[in-house]
């Protein structure tokens, strides 16, 4: 009996060691396909571990403390980080942290076919919070092993049925031999005052809005505040091409981009692959 409790709690103390990681993802543009809509739709991962999660969340504090954000208003891109050194402020904060992880995903809706996904705007949803998805499991276990546990809070988008995208990627990755979804412990979509986290999430979503979509007076991009946060996005220290930054429908819609920081990247070349399967998976 006492050797029981004895191997029950050392079985406990053993699942408490295994590492926990938690990505919180937001989106940048809409998910809609028709003229009206805006020219990019993507993603940007954060992933911490329990140490990092901390750290970021008092960055988060400071930053808000810093652009006056009303407590209990939620801090976003669009509405408190407008000006450049607003930017450049967000990205030296979060850029300075060391335990964090980020990744993208995104599309340039102009490259797209005519009649891709048949003008349907969940099944463009889905398609891009799938590829999310496979690179966080990715850099889940590329962070942590097979062991790692891991929560997945995507950003609630208003009027879109979560459910049925949650249907739709577990159809992908269960069956998929190649992507450890048993990792996941939580795969939920969350609204945006649930967790600090999730307000640096839309931070790096713009992050890449700035470097990617021509806006403003003069339809300039500013590609500053994503290279300053580059060395933290996936496997920048080599090519973040496609785990760190996936762009749709070609890896050369990123490559091609007249900043990209990634000199003689071997992804320049493949136009016509923008799938993470065809990358390396580990
Ligand atoms: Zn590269």
């Amino acid at each position: 009996m006492r050797s029981c409790v004895r191997s029950s709690r050392y079985r406990q103390g053993m699942a408490t060691k295994q590492p926990r990681i938690f990505a919180y993802v937001d989106e940048t543009g809409d998910r809609g396909l028709s003229s009206k809509a805006s020219p990019v739709f993507g993603m940007a991962a954060v992933m911490v571990d329990d140490d990092g999660a901390a750290e970021l969340r008092q960055v988060v504090r400071d930053i808000r403390e810093l652009f006056s954000v009303p407590e209990g208003t939620v801090m976003s891109w669009k509405r408190h980080v407008k000006t450049h050194d607003h930017r450049r402020l967000a990205a030296a904060r979060l850029g300075a942290l060391t335990n964090l992880r980020v990744m993208y995903v995104y599309c340039r809706k102009a490259d797209l076919k005519r009649d891709a996904f048949n003008g349907d705007q969940a099944l463009f949803y889905n398609f891009i919070a799938l590829k999310m998805y496979k690179s966080i499991l990715w850099a889940g276990r590329n962070w942590a092993g097979e062991g790692a546990q891991l929560w997945t809070r995507f950003g609630h988008v208003r009027r879109h049925d979560h459910e049925a995208t949650k249907g739709y990627i577990l159809r992908q990755v269960i069956p998929d031999p190649k992507v450890p979804h048993h990792l996941e412990k939580g795969l939920r979509w969350v609204s945006a005052d649930r967790y600090l986290e999730s307000q640096a999430a839309d931070l790096y979503g713009g992050f890449l809005k700035a470097a990617i979509w021509p806006d403003g007076q003069f339809n300039l991009t500013e590609p500053a505040y994503l290279l300053s946060v580059w060395h933290q996005i996936r496997n920048s220290d080599s090519c973040a091409v496609p785990l760190g930054i996936m762009s749709s429908p070609t890896n050369v819609t990123v490559t091609n981009e007249p900043w990209f920081p990634c000199p003689g990247c071997p992804r320049k070349e493949t136009s016509g692959s923008s799938g993470a399967s065809k990358g390396r998976s580990t």
